[in-house]
């Protein structure tokens, strides 16, 4: 039978439900928490915050699961993943891999070496919890792949092909970067099909988007929030995809921070802006609030919510025993 890493352990993935695919219980320095702990951020606060957050989805909009896609060096935390996950009673699917930042680590050892300890925590589990990620990440922000990230998605690229896990990537949609990726992915025999790029609307180019579809991946229509004003854009890209029948390789999220770097100890909340990228007032709620609705009021069909908030993450994350 079919099953999904959460981190709370595994589940049928017949349990798994609406999904958003791509968001953030915390985004931190690992070094901060480790070196700062408690005199960093308050930790408790943290887990309530971020159980509200996900609360919310679930009892407003039946959202059941969320993935969680946040690398080791942005402080990925099982511990504090799992709590929420208990507090809020929705799955939450925990990710490996690097975010696109230097680290010295990486910097003379072979993608090789460095793949296996990635590889070893998909299969035995992530330090001593005995949960394992159910999702890969990289992240490429520069126009081209080379020296730190090149090395990041060389390695992403060995443990796909080992464990088999889906491929999470943060791409540059202004510099068409996805192009590219999906070129390096397929030249290491990376299966398409198994991977997700994301941030695809940044640039509401529906042409850069079908380019990426022609190649066989998923499309991350993510970022959804509202600080800038592009949501109808992004709206309207998803709508006409949506009419060409791309529902089958769409997924959505908003990326949405419930606890970002910004909120420390020392830094208070109320001076910091009300709304900006990663934080929409409306929290994990946009998408069904908002853009649901629209693209059906465009044409879409409920089949093709279905297929982009169940079905698509399904087929992604479930894995056969
Ligand atoms: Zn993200």
């Amino acid at each position: 039978m079919a099953s999904i890493n959460t981190v709370t352990g595994p589940i049928p993935a017949s349990a798994l439900g609406v999904t958003l695919m791509h968001e953030h219980i915390i985004c931190s320095s690992p070094v901060m928490m480790s070196e700062f702990g408690d005199k960093w951020f308050d930790r408790e606060a943290v887990v309530e915050l971020a159980s509200s957050k996900v609360r919310q989805a679930k009892e407003r909009q039946g959202v059941q699961s969320i993935v969680d896609a946040t690398p080791l060096n942005l402080a990925r935390d099982i511990p504090l993943l799992a709590e929420v996950s208990r507090r809020s009673g929705v799955n939450i699917i925990a990710a490996t891999g690097m975010y696109y930042l230097d680290d010295f680590a990486f910097w003379k050892v072979s993608p090789e070496i460095m793949a296996e300890y990635f590889v070893e925590e998909c299969r035995t589990g992530i330090r001593d919890s005995n949960i394992c990620p159910g999702m890969l990440k990289c992240a490429v922000e520069a126009p081209q792949i080379n020296g730190t990230n090149r090395s990041y998605l060389e390695i992403m690229a060995i443990v796909q092909k080992a464990t088999g896990l889906p491929i999470i990537a943060h791409s540059h949609s202004a510099s068409r970067n996805g192009l590219p990726m999906m070129d390096f992915f397929s030249e290491r025999g990376v299966d398409p099909a198994r991977v997700i790029i994301g941030h695809c609307l940044d640039s509401c180019d529906a042409g850069y988007v079908r380019e990426l579809l022609a190649r066989g991946c998923y499309v991350g229509c993510d970022r959804i929030y509202r600080h800038d004003g592009s949501l109808p854009r992004r709206i309207e890209v998803m709508a006409q995809l949506l009419k060409d029948g791309w529902a089958r390789r769409m997924v959505l999220s908003h990326d949405f921070i419930c606890y970002a770097n910004h909120l420390n100890r020392r830094q208070r909340a109320a001076s910091l802006p009300a709304s900006s990228v990663h934080d929409d007032p409306l929290g994990l709620c946009v998408v069904h609030d908002l853009v649901i609705p629209a693209l059906l009021a465009r044409g879409a069909t409920m089949d093709d919510i279905e297929q982009m908030t169940r079905r698509n993450p399904s087929a992604l994350l479930a894995m056969q025993a």
